[in-house]
């Protein structure tokens, strides 16, 4: 199989380090609705887990939930709300709604706040490794003392300390906070607020910041270096460059990762969906109307790799894509008979192609439509089998 690497910017063959391959995927930040942006980052791992399962490989896939930040805090205080029942409560609707999408939960979906004390441990190797200081009960990561940093951030363009800078401070990174040395530096560990809830550390009670909750829990629960590694296209930068820095310093083992997945944005009247610009398409709302095959068959009628704009149509055509495996389990009936080793050999060549999931689910739905028309169960069969392997309930 072959997937694009973003770290090398090319396709490469995908070979995993050990029998189970090892996922981890950044995850929410449990303070608000899960939109469609989200469910396409979240549906696009969850296909390619479920077809390499469907392989024959064992998978370990692990995903956190950033249940302590600034984003968590604002919203509990404007709701009047404990940010932790917060947190359990998002948790609980994102977990929910995903289920609703037929999403293979992760194998272990990992809090930051359960992990302090082992992000404490990395924040101690940094420091002795002369890559982090202490900083007024703050400790911060010192991107000048590390002449690699950036790797990452390169492959999307930005290829000197000026442009990381630039997009670091739009995307608030608080550069003019007089505690750190430089502006790029970036916090690991941050003291405590008056009123925020705060761990114990050996630099004083504070909270984790959000690049090295990742670092520590990929490398604690999948290894010093993992398979795959993916998220949103908007955090190639500075997310995920800053957590090559963290834990390929923190374990002197390069790469951390050996194939980095990015999921492009879903864009809605012109815009990025994001929380902040309010242009959402809910999950919730759209299971009010359309079915769960529906939906992710036009997640999966997009590449990856790319960002869409999303427009009703789609759903609709998608709604009528899914009545006709309504029609085909009709005329196939429970048992499934015979094979159809042409589409057979089609999907697979789709789906080793980079998870090319528009060309698989297009192949689907024309043998679909000629199953039918030539009443061929064989064919019919090979069409459910394979939804099956989209994630499609069939
Ligand atoms: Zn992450």
């Amino acid at each position: 199989m072959k997937l694009f690497n973003t770290l090398t910017q090319s396709l490469q063959e995908f070979k995993p380090a050990n029998d189970t391959v090892t996922i981890y995927v950044c995850g929410v930040t449990p303070y608000d609705t899960t939109h469609l942006g989200h469910a396409f980052t979240y549906i696009t791992f969850d296909t390619l887990i479920r077809y390499l399962e469907y392989k024959g490989h064992s998978v370990k896939y692990v995903q956190n939930v950033t249940d302590i930040d600034d984003d968590v805090l604002r919203k509990s205080r404007e709701l009047g709300m404990k940010w932790d029942e917060l947190g359990n409560r998002e948790i609980e609707r994102f977990l929910g709604e995903m289920d609703s999408l037929n999403w293979r939960r992760p194998d272990v979906y990992a809090r930051a706040t359960d992990e302090i004390e082992r992000i404490i441990q990395v924040n101690q190797g940094l420091i002795e490794r002369g890559l982090a200081y202490v900083s007024e009960g703050c400790v911060f990561y010192e991107v000048k003392k590390d002449a690699e940093f950036g790797k990452l951030a390169q492959a999307v363009g930005l290829n000197d300390y000026q442009s990381m800078l630039t997009i670091a401070n739009e995307r608030g990174n608080f550069p003019d906070d007089k505690r750190k040395r430089d502006p790029l530096d970036f916090v690991l560990w941050q003291a405590q607020a008056p009123g925020e809830p705060a761990w114990e550390s050996p630099w004083g009670p504070g909270r984790p910041g959000w690049h090295i909750e990742c670092s520590s829990m990929s490398m604690h629960y999948l290894g010093q270096q993992v398979d795959i590694h993916g998220g949103g296209a908007d955090l190639v930068f500075p997310h995920h460059t800053c957590e090559i820095a963290q834990s390929e310093h923190y374990s002197g083992k390069a790469p951390f990762v050996r194939n980095w997945m990015h999921v492009g944005m879903v864009y809605q009247e012109g815009e990025k969906m994001s929380k902040s610009l309010g242009n959402l398409t809910l999950v919730r709302n759209l299971l009010k109307e359309y079915s769960a095959n529906a939906i992710r068959l036009v997640l999966q009628s997009h590449h990856y790799r790319y960002q869409w704009e999303c427009f009703p149509e789609e759903l609709k055509i998608a709604a009528e894509t899914d009545k006709l495996f309504t029609r085909v389990r009709e005329m196939v009936g429970p048992e499934e008979h015979g094979e159809d080793s042409m589409l057979h050999n089609r999907f697979i060549a789709a789906m080793e192609n980079d998870l090319n999931t528009p060309e698989a689910t297009l192949l689907l739905k024309h043998a679909a439509q000629q199953a039918l028309e030539e009443n061929n169960s064989n064919l019919g069969s090979e069409v459910l089998r394979l939804a099956k392997v989209l994630g499609l309930t069939v």
